[in-house]
This record gives structure tokens, C-alpha cells and sequence, in this order.
């Protein structure tokens, strides 16, 4: 493949954008491939080069770079009529009816812009609503560039993640392992009375894929109602992609107090949002008194986007087409994985997907994850699977960016270069899709 345009386009960004880059995960070594144009599955690259894309923008495009017709005709027509106006319109109206319609949490929605923006939100929510400082998160969890957040450590002594937030953001952050009902309960029995909420993804999405073992949600929804703290589950990955229209969520069938998204529910275009009980949301301004604010919250071309996406799923064969397509992937991995990398494994469910390298892990560790098994105790290696961040922290992220990616690159097949993103079947994949992506798999491992 030639990237002559690309590493062209990447000296000219690396002076005038720091690293070259709009989000630093696409700073990928040694340069990034520019996009000149999405197709389907497919993007194609400024050279000319075609990938078979399982990035799909880190989580937002359900169905593919082809938008289907009623929203590309919503989105022509918001746009030609605007695009905004700093007065509120009917399609927010029907979006958020929607979302309350499906979403077990959701009674009302608060639209803002990206998935960062919405976990700021709502952990300024359950403080304000609560009236206690401290958040529980865990560890290996990502909500976003937010200061509350970007912590490290365990509980007892936790630092910022990043230069630039002060010391005493992270004293208010306890991180704990998921799926470790122990430390859930030592940290309720020493911190509950001052904990605003747990701030937890449903699944860890950016780490690895790491699912939820049997009862750990229900355990966290018993005690924060224990001890009056929220609950709040950051579906901005698996909202509208895990469990279909009800979210993971509803797959899970534990009801969070407020729930955070992002990516789909806006259609591919800048989103967030924050759902839940209308007794906590209407605690946010102008109702009540926790100030939230935005100039394009609620932005007219993303609401009809994000609406029309929404509706199309409602009412074709979506998920069960990615649903079917991620497990035939899964399930083609794992039998490769075992013929030839077998102390790797492969996560996910639903339409996400991941090969994580570990090596090592358990002395007995002599198989993949079986595909699907979703956490179940009766899966053959259940005890195998990653249960938290520790249990993958070993990965060969190397291996992976620096080989593994890059051979998957040249074959025309983009994956995400970080060792423990998710990766996404679309609605545009095909059956032919997934075998021609096995192939690579099979030549690359
Ligand atoms: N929460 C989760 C679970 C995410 O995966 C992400 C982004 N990948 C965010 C929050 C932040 O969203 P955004 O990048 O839109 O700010």
C-alpha cells in the first residue's frame, strides 16, 4: 500500500494541531491514514487505499458510513433549514420521547455534546442531588477527557491520571476493581455516607471488553440504595448497541438512576446525554438548581440524526444482523485463536468485539474465552476471562499496535491500534465481510 498523501497530510497537521490530531488515539505509529471518504463498511484513505472498517468512529455509526435513507433526508433538511437557533425545536421533543419509550432508566433526557460532556454532567447531578462529594468509579473505566475521572490508584490513594488536574479532584474519586464485590462493600462501609454515586460502564468498553460477572450490577444497584448514592451507568458505548433499543441496561435488567450516552443516539454527528428519573433530572437547570448549560445542546441536525438512527433500528432487522455478524466473528476468532494463539483471548458480546494478547494470566490458562459465553459460570473457561483491569494488564500492547494492527492495516482490514478498545460490526458488514476478515485473522496471528 502506498501512504504518500497521508504522511504528507500528517507533517502538514503536525504544525499547526499538537500531534498531528484532533483525539489522541488517532495518533497512530508511525503516521495515521487520512480519511478521504467513507463507503459502506469501507473507508477509503487519501492515497486510494480501501479498509474494511471495524473502528466505525470508536462506536457511533450503527449502520456503516451509508446512512440510511430517512436519515440522510432528516439530516439534508435540518441542515438546509439552519442548522440552529438557540431556541428549541420539535425533534429534541420526539428524540427524547423516544429514548424515555425505551430506555428502563430514562423518564427524562437532558441532550449535551459528547460523552464527556455528559459524564461531567451527571456526576455535577448526583452531587448536586445528593449533596455528598465523593464518586466511585473503576478501574480501567474511561467517562471522558473530565477531571473527576482521570484518576489512578487505589482506594486510599488515588492521583490524577494526566498532568493538568490538581491533587485534590482525585481525594474525591475512589476507584475499585470491577467485578470485586469486596472492595465495593469496605468502600461503602467506610466512605457511604459521603458517596454521591458509583460511575461505572455496564461493561468496560475501553478495556478490554470486560463484562459484568453474575450479580455484580444487581450488588452494585443494592448498595448504593443501601447507603441513598446513585447509581449511574455510562452506556455512551453500549447504549443503543448492547440490548438493542433498551440498552445494556435492559439486557442486564438492572435500572440504573441515571444513565450517560453518546455516539449513537446522536447519528453520527457531536453528542451526549443524560437520562433518568425525573426527580434526580429535574435538578438540572433551569427546573432546578445544578447548572447545565450548552449553545448546541440539542443541536437540530443531531437530534434528527440521532432520532431517525433510532427509529430505523426500531423498526428493521438491525441488531439482529450485527448481533449475528459479531457472534460469527467472535466465534470464527476463538477457533483460530486456539489453533494458533491459544493463550489469547476473545471478548465481547453483541455487535462488539476484541482479541485481547494475553500471555501468561492463570498457570492453566490453555484456550480462549469461548466466544459468547458472556461471563456465564458454565462456560468451559470461565475462569479465564478477564473479570477486571488486572486480569489484562500483562496484554502484549506492543505486539499488538506495533505488529499485529499494522498487518491487519496492509491487509485492508482497520481495527482500533489500541490493544484494549472495542471494535464494532456495523449494519453495512456482510456475511463475505466477516470471512474475508478471518482470512487476515488467520494469516496475521
Ligand atoms: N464514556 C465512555 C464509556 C466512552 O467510551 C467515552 C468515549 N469513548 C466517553 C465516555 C467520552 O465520550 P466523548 O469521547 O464523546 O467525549
Amino acid at each position: 500500500m502506498n501512504h504518500d498523501e497521508s504522511r504528507s497530510l500528517y507533517d502538514r497537521a503536525l504544525s499547526v494541531i499538537p500531534g498531528g490530531v484532533n483525539s489522541s488515539v488517532r495518533a497512530t505509529r508511525p503516521y495515521p491514514f487520512f480519511v478521504e471518504r467513507g463507503d459502506g463498511a469501507h473507508v477509503v484513505d487519501a492515497d486510494g487505499n480501501r479498509y474494511l472498517d471495524y473502528a466505525m468512529g470508536y462506536g457511533p455509526l450503527l449502520y456503516g458510513h451509508d446512512m440510511p435513507d430517512p436519515v440522510r433526508s432528516a439530516v439534508q433538511s435540518h441542515a438546509s433549514e439552519g442548522p440552529m437557533y438557540g431556541a428549541p425545536t420539535e425533534v429534541e421533543v420526539e428524540h427524547a420521547e423516544f429514548v424515555a419509550r425505551h430506555v428502563p432508566s430514562v423518564e427524562m433526557i437532558r441532550f449535551v455534546n459528547s460523552g464527556t460532556e455528559a459524564t461531567v454532567s451527571a456526576v455535577r447531578l448526583a452531587r448536586g442531588y445528593t449533596g455528598r462529594d465523593k464518586i466511585v468509579v473503576m478501574q480501567g473505566g474511561y467517562h471522558g477527557a473530565q477531571e473527576s475521572t482521570l484518576v489512578e490508584g487505589e482506594p486510599g490513594d488515588v492521583h490524577p491520571s494526566t498532568s493538568g488536574i490538581p491533587e485534590s479532584f482525585a481525594e474525591q474519586t475512589i476507584p475499585v476493581p470491577f467485578n470485586d464485590f469486596e472492595t465495593i462493600n469496605q468502600v461503602f462501609e467506610a466512605h457511604g455516607e459521603d458517596i454521591a454515586a458509583v460511575l461505572t460502564e455496564p461493561i468496560l468498553g475501553n478495556n478490554g471488553i470486560v463484562l459484568p460477572v453474575d450479580g455484580y450490577l444487581e450488588h452494585l444497584r443494592d448498595v448504593t440504595e443501601e447507603h441513598g448514592s446513585l447509581l449511574v451507568f455510562d452506556e455512551v458505548i453500549t447504549g443503543f448497541r448492547v440490548g438493542g433499543l433498551q440498552c445494556a441496561q435492559g439486557k442486564f435488567g438492572v435500572t440504573p438512576d441515571v444513565t450517560t450516552f453518546g455516539k449513537i443516539i446522536g447519528g453520527g454527528f457531536p453528542v451526549g446525554a443524560v437520562g433518568g428519573k425525573s426527580e434526580i433530572l429535574e435538578q438540572f437547570s433551569p427546573s432546578g438548581p445544578v447548572f447545565q448549560s450548552g449553545t448546541f445542546s440539542g443541536h437540530p441536525v443531531t437530534m434528527a440524526a440521532g432520532y431517525e438512527y433510532l427509529k430505523f433500528a426500531a423498526e428493521n432487522d438491525v441488531y439482529e444482523h450485527v448481533n449475528r455478524l459479531g457472534e460469527k466473528l467472535r466465534r470464527g476468532i476463538t477457533d483460530i485463536v486456539e489453533d494458533q494463539a491459544p493463550s489469547y483471548t476473545v471478548v465481547g458480546t453483541d455487535s462488539m468485539f476484541k482479541t485481547i494478547f494475553t500471555r501468561g494470566g492463570p498457570p492453566d490458562l490453555d484456550g480462549a474465552c469461548e466466544a459468547g459465553c458472556e461471563q456465564r459460570p458454565d462456560c468451559p473457561r470461565y475462569e479465564h476471562c478477564p473479570k477486571d483491569a488486572s486480569d489484562i494488564a500483562d496484554a502484549e500492547t506492543e505486539r499488538w499496535e506495533r505488529i499485529f494492527w499494522q498487518e491487519m492495516k496492509e491487509r485492508g482490514i482497520f481495527l482500533t491500534a489500541n490493544q484494549f478498545e472495542s471494535q464494532f460490526v456495523s449494519y453495512a458488514h456482510t456475511d463475505e465481510d466477516i470471512e474475508e476478515t478471518l482470512e487476515a485473522y488467520k494469516e496475521v496471528l
